[in-house]
């Protein structure tokens, strides 16, 4: 090494050297398959690189331990499941852990904070933008999760009632503590246990059909009009197909008149639903002649308020037009000042990301299932 600087790296590649050279290896010699057959799911924090394991009395070869920021299953077929998937079906783990940790960095973390760094690092605006066109929810993605218990037995439940994790496979949350080692075992609600057991079942019987936010927001975009559903001040349910704009992955506008239903239930109660469909056509089922339905369809979940402020409500007029008269927009400057001001502007915020669902046959009468895309 001729210059100055020594990276961390080079340092390590020559430490590797002498302890191949010396046999350090040695003792840590096993084979693929965990003794224990147990996988531990925590996170990549540097207080548990080594109090993990000794705390929980684990050698090499006794556990697949499997780390991410916050210890976390985020998406029922992302990398996390995928190595506990692996873990199971590969490698005979029947008993998951998912351990968290006290001060966990994860907890706390906000796209804001990622978003001022980014900037400050080289990343475009331009480059957010596409990103988020694509269906990422950045916001979401880089999110911590505020609430540790909580989160455990989201991810705990996740695993449970996956649809590809045997019955048989015993998960149980923790927590960990950073410094002491000591375990807290997460509980599940028992409450809600009883409801959360039907929906999970509910959950996993359409889970085949269950699409991404991604394919949901397609969906919100392509469909004609989307039905939103609200709740008048008595109580009672209305909803009505309306003719939406989006402008990022969780904001929508519809405008509509200054006075009116829509608005009083929205006043009384801001929580709304969408629901729209596509691609919606009756068949007869290729392979069992069953009467069905084809289709794509989304819903989701939001809080709609009036937009007051003048600019906002230009933008998203704006973005309504686009959407509907894409080629009339040179008529959209005389159409605003004529009517402006007789015209209220309604922005829903999702409060989750959008859930998609479809039925499609491929050609060969077979049922897309499990997001198969060709
Ligand atoms: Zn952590």
């Amino acid at each position: 090494m001729y210059l100055g600087i020594i990276s961390m790296i080079d340092q390590i590649i020559d430490f590797n050297k002498s302890f191949v050279a010396q046999k350090g290896y040695e003792k840590y010699l096993t084979d693929k398959y965990p003794d224990k057959k147990l996988a531990v799911l925590s996170c990549m924090d540097t207080r548990l690189t080594e109090l993990l394991p000794a705390a929980l009395g684990l050698k090499n070869g006794d556990a697949k331990i499997i780390k991410n920021a916050g210890g976390l299953v985020i998406s029922a077929f992302d990398s996390a499941m995928r190595s506990l998937i692996v873990a199971i079906y590969e490698l005979g783990v029947q008993e998951i852990m998912v351990v968290a940790h006290s001060h966990c960095g994860a907890c706390h973390m906000s796209y804001d904070h990622f978003h001022h760094e980014m900037i400050a690092r080289g990343v475009t605006d331009e480059t957010l933008d596409t990103i988020r066109k694509c269906g990422i929810d950045l916001d979401q993605w880089l999110e911590g999760f505020k609430d540790t218990p909580t989160s455990v037995r989201k991810t705990v439940e996740t695993i449970k009632t996956h649809p590809l994790v045997p019955k048989d496979i015993v998960v149980r949350g923790f927590i960990i503590d950073s410094e002491t080692g000591a375990l807290e075992e997460i509980e599940e609600q028992r409450e809600q246990s009883r409801t959360c057991s039907s929906f999970a079942e509910r959950r996993m019987r359409k889970a085949s059909r269950q699409m991404d936010a991604a394919f949901a927001l397609e969906v919100l975009d392509k469909a004609p009009y989307v039905t939103v559903s609200m709740m008048r001040p008595d109580g009672s349910p209305y909803g009505l197909p309306l003719s939406l704009a989006r402008t990022d992955e969780k904001t929508f506008y519809f405008h509509c008149a200054l006075e009116g239903d829509k608005l009083d239930c929205i006043a009384h109660n801001p929580t709304v639903f969408l629901s729209a469909v596509t691609k919606c056509a009756p068949t007869v089922g290729p392979k069992d002649g069953s009467f069905t339905l084809q289709y794509k369809s989304a819903t989701a979940i939001g809080k709609a308020e009036i937009v007051t402020d003048r600019k906002e409500k230009i933008t998203a007029l704006r973005a309504i037009c686009q959407r509907f008269l894409p080629h009339h927009m040179d008529a959209f400057d005389d159409a605003i000042s004529r009517s402006l001001e007789r015209t209220a502007v309604v922005k829903i915020t999702l409060q989750e990301p959008p859930v998609g669902k479809r039925k499609q046959y491929d050609k060969e009468g077979e049922e897309l299932k499990w997001g198969r895309m060709e």
